[in-house]
Formats: C-alpha cells, sequence, structure tokens
C-alpha cells in the first residue's frame, strides 16, 4: 500500500453540507486555515444534491400540475398536462449544479482547502482521509463533525432497485403505475405527493394512528383532508411486514388493525426516518461514544467529550433540518475562536413540510405545551376568512398563534395552506425576539395578503385597557 500523504489544518470539517460548509465558511472568514473533507466534487451534502433542494424543484412541478387542474374551479380549463421527464430532471439537475457550484467557488475564494474524500479520526488530533487508494493524514487543532444522516432501513428489507429511499425517488428514473410509501412522515408526504400529481397512483402506509407523527392534530388535518383527494389510499396503524421483488413489481404484506393483506406495487419508497452518520468515524479512537440513539452528544457549544472536537447538524441531534446545522456551525465557530458566550439556544427552529398545502410551525406547539403542561393562550383563525385565501381559491388553511398567558409573550406559530413555509419566518422573528400579543398586533401587515392573519390572531388575543 501507498505511503499516505501528509497535511495540517487548524480547522477540519468532516462534512459538506449546509453545516459544515457554513463552518467553514464562517471559520475562514475569521482567518482559521480550514479543510473541508467530502467526497462530491463540490461542498453541498445531501441537502444540495440528494433531498431539500431537488425535492423542491420537483414539488414545485407537482404544484404547477395540480394549480391548473384546479383552476377549473373558477373557469379556466388546461389540457392534461404531459410529463417530459427529461427535462424535468434536466432542469433539477442545472439548479443542482448553479448551487453546487456556486459553493465551491466560494471554497476557492475564501481560500478553503477541499479535500475529497472519506474521513476518520485516527487519534484526537488526526484523520485520515481516504479517496480510492489514496490515503492523507491530516493533523489538526481543531475538527467539527457534519457528516449528516442517511435513511433508515426496514428490518430485512430486500436490495432491489425497485425499493427505494429518497435518493432513488428523486432520481425519477419514470412514473410507476403504482407506488407504496411506507412512512407518512416529511419524506413520504414530500415525494408521495410528487409522484401522486405526476399521475402515479400513491398508497401511504403509516405504523403510527396519524401522519406527521408529533405535529399538532389541527395542522395535520388541514393536509389530510387534500391527500385524502390526491392519494389513491392512506393506511393508518399499518406497517409493511414483508416485501418480495418479482419479475413485474414487489409483493407486499400489509399488515394493520384489520390483520394481513397482500398487495402489489410497481415500485416502493421507504421513507420511515434517518439516523445520524456517525458509526464510521473512528469516533471510539478519540473517546466519543454516542448516544442511544446513535447521536453525538453536545453541550451548548457543540463540543464533543473529546477536546477540540465539535459536531453539528443532523449528527448531533434532532431536529434533523439544514439551517439548525448552519446555525449550530456558526456557534462552533465561534466557540473554537474565543467566544465564551457562544451557544445554541434558539427559542424557534422553523419546521416546514413542502407538501400542498404546506404545514408550517415554530416554537411552542399545542402538542407540545399538552405534554409539558404549559398553559398558553390560543387563537386559530381558519382561512376561509381572508380574502386572500379565498381569491388563491384556497380557504382550507389555518392560522394559530399561542401565547403566554400572564405575559401575553408569543411561544408559537403554527400554520397549514399554501405558503405556510414562507409566512412562518414572521412566527420566528416573534418567538425569537420576546414578541407580544400587541406587537404583533401593532405591526402592520398587508392587505390583502395571507399574513394578515396573524397580525389578525393577535387582535383576537389582545386585551385592550379598560376605558
Ligand atoms: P420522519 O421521521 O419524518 O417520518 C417517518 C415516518 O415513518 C413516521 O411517521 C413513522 O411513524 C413512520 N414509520 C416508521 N417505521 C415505519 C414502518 N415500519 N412502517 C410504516 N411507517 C413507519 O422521517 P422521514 O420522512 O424519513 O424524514 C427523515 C427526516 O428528514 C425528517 O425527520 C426531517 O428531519 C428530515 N426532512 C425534512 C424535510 C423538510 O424539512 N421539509 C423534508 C424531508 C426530510
Amino acid at each position: 500500500m501507498a505511503t499516505a500523504k501528509t497535511a495540517k489544518t487548524q480547522l477540519a470539517v468532516l462534512g459538506g453540507g449546509p453545516g459544515g460548509y457554513a463552518a467553514a465558511f464562517a471559520a475562514a472568514d475569521r482567518g482559521l486555515d480550514v479543510t473541508l473533507i467530502d467526497p462530491a466534487p463540490n461542498p453541498g451534502g445531501v441537502c444540495l444534491y440528494r433531498g431539500c433542494i431537488p425535492s423542491k424543484a420537483l414539488l414545485h412541478a407537482a404544484h404547477t400540475v395540480r394549480e391548473a387542474a384546479d383552476a377549473e374551479a373558477y373557469g379556466l380549463s388546461f389540457a392534461k398536462p404531459t410529463v417530459d421527464l427529461d427535462r424535468l430532471r434536466a432542469w433539477k439537475a442545472t439548479i443542482i449544479d448553479t448551487l453546487t457550484g456556486d459553493l465551491g467557488k466560494q471554497v476557492t475564494q475564501k481560500k478553503v482547502t477541499h479535500l475529497r474524500g472519506l474521513g476518520r479520526f485516527v487519534d484526537a488530533g488526526t484523520l485520515s482521509v481516504t479517496a480510492g487508494a489514496g490515503e492523507t493524514r491530516l493533523s489538526f487543532e481543531h475538527a467539527i463533525v457534519a457528516t449528516g444522516s442517511v435513511p433508515v432501513r426496514l428490518p430485512g428489507q430486500p436490495d432491489d432497485p425497485r425499493i427505494m429511499d429518497s435518493t432513488g425517488a428523486l432520481d425519477l428514473t419514470d412514473l410507476p403505475g403504482s407506488l407504496l410509501v411506507v412512512g407518512g412522515g416529511y419524506i413520504g408526504l414530500e415525494l408521495g405527493s410528487v409522484y401522486a400529481a405526476l399521475g402515479t397512483p400513491v398508497t401511504i402506509v403509516e405504523m403510527t394512528g396519524g401522519l406527521l407523527p408529533g405535529v399538532d392534530r389541527d395542522l395535520v388535518s388541514v393536509l389530510q383532508r387534500k391527500l385524502k383527494r390526491d392519494l389513491a389510499e392512506i393506511r393508518l396503524n399499518t406497517k409493511v411486514a414483508a416485501m418480495t421483488p418479482g419479475a413485474k413489481g414487489v409483493d407486499v404484506t400489509l399488515s394493520g388493525k384489520e390483520g394481513d393483506e397482500s398487495r402489489h406495487f410497481d415500485r416502493v419508497l421507504v421513507a420511515v426516518g434517518r439516523r445520524p452518520a456517525a458509526r464510521d468515524l473512528g469516533l471510539e479512537a478519540v473517546g466519543v461514544e454516542l448516544d442511544a440513539r446513535g447521536f453525538i452528544p453536545v453541550d451548548a457549544q457543540r463540543r464533543t467529550a473529546a477536546q477540540g472536537i465539535y459536531a453539528i447538524g443532523d449528527v448531533a441531534g434532532e431536529p434533523m433540518l439544514a439551517h439548525k446545522a448552519t446555525h449550530e456551525a456558526w456557534t462552533a465557530v465561534e466557540a473554537i475562536t474565543g467566544d465564551k458566550a457562544a451557544a445554541f439556544a434558539p427559542k424557534a427552529i422553523p419546521a416546514v413540510v413542502f407538501t400542498d398545502p404546506e404545514i408550517a410551525w415554530c416554537g411552542l406547539t399545542e402538542t407540545a405545551a399538552r405534554e409539558a403542561g404549559i398553559k398558553v393562550k390560543t387563537a386559530k383563525l381558519p382561512w376561509r376568512a381572508s380574502g386572500r385565501a379565498l381569491t388563491l381559491n384556497r380557504d382550507e388553511g389555518l392560522t394559530k398563534l399561542l401565547v403566554d398567558p400572564d405575559t401575553d409573550r408569543v411561544l408559537g406559530v403554527g400554520l397549514a395552506g399554501p405558503g405556510a413555509g414562507e409566512l412562518i419566518a414572521e412566527g420566528v422573528l416573534a418567538v425569537e425576539m420576546a414578541a407580544r400579543v400587541e406587537d404583533l398586533r401593532e405591526s402592520i401587515h398587508a392587505h390583502p395578503t395571507l399574513s394578515e392573519l396573524l397580525g389578525e390572531a393577535a387582535d383576537r388575543l389582545y386585551t385592550p385597557p379598560k376605558a
């Protein structure tokens, strides 16, 4: 075997996703000598190459198909769309190339060294980075682990190209005659919606009693009503007991409350969660033990148990969201560059399910308030009352505001409806800036917009002084 090359750096960042590249760039901006380790030609990670971005491109296409069909209701009829999958895939690829290419340019501009390969700790000051047969021994002063997460497989899941994870589903090689989606979470609902809009009958099976477990039920039911129309079938309290790939598809045994049922699908998407990618990093060599769920335990500054080694993003705990990783990256870099007060302590991490309608929430949810016994005052405004919602022919939405009954401080916002993912930004600002009901009420919302509903919700909760 060839002898390993050697290199040294002040900060080694393992993983080039929204956590890793944000950390590398922030550290380089502060004058550190940074090496970013990732096998891909440019940074981007799962989010840009195989996750957030390609799925949103396809969801936009799906949305366009549905908008055209729904316009029938107000007198606009379009022919059934023809879907040119090659052009759709090419458009998606262009977006990914543009974004990852821009990140590659920033690597050069900020003088970050991009070491292509997979990294593994040898000891608390050295990483072994391998690419094919080549190895680099990289010594570092500080390291940030930002290796993300990987899809969970079902027990005994056969290896067959027709049984896909999110990466396979995003490739969109063709439109199957039928699709089974296992898991009614973020990925199952987003990608299931894409295939359904493009013409594939989609069945979703969800193990628990409801879609999107843990999310407030009144928000989910807005989406569920729509999905019942868009999808072939939604089966709750149902698991997949067996899957057998055959000549023409996959034979599946669905196991529900009424017993087992044999079904056949052309294709299956398994979307039953993701697990942290922490197993093959040599963490045992630096004395870092994973927690019961496989995450790397970290403190408020994102320090691990090993001196000088930090962990951020999906590998360091829930929620597994790109924007959380980016903010943790900044905290870790601030800590590394000597800011003793640096801490990752957000009041509101927004979550968005990019279905149609979208669901979004931030801060305290009603479910969490109930479980923790926290008293809240709540205003719920159905979008039926919104002029803007009616002009969009989308009156099914819901805006929800949660406030502290003693101080009137805004604790949480929940939204269901088209554009909820954009509208939630105001909620994040309100919760993070400790806004009170009167702050939201007195902030003038443009008319007619969907954002007005949050101002109106604040007005409902406002107690005027007695005359
Ligand atoms: P998820 O945790 O959102 O949903 C998994 C679902 O599968 C759950 O509802 C669970 O009850 C169900 N399930 C588990 N085992 C099952 C089984 N054997 N049979 C049937 N159902 C089963 O996970 P996901 O959809 O795979 O997404 C993974 C993570 O990726 C998410 O938690 C999220 O953090 C992230 N993500 C975020 C976005 C976004 O921000 N819009 C989009 C996609 C993914």
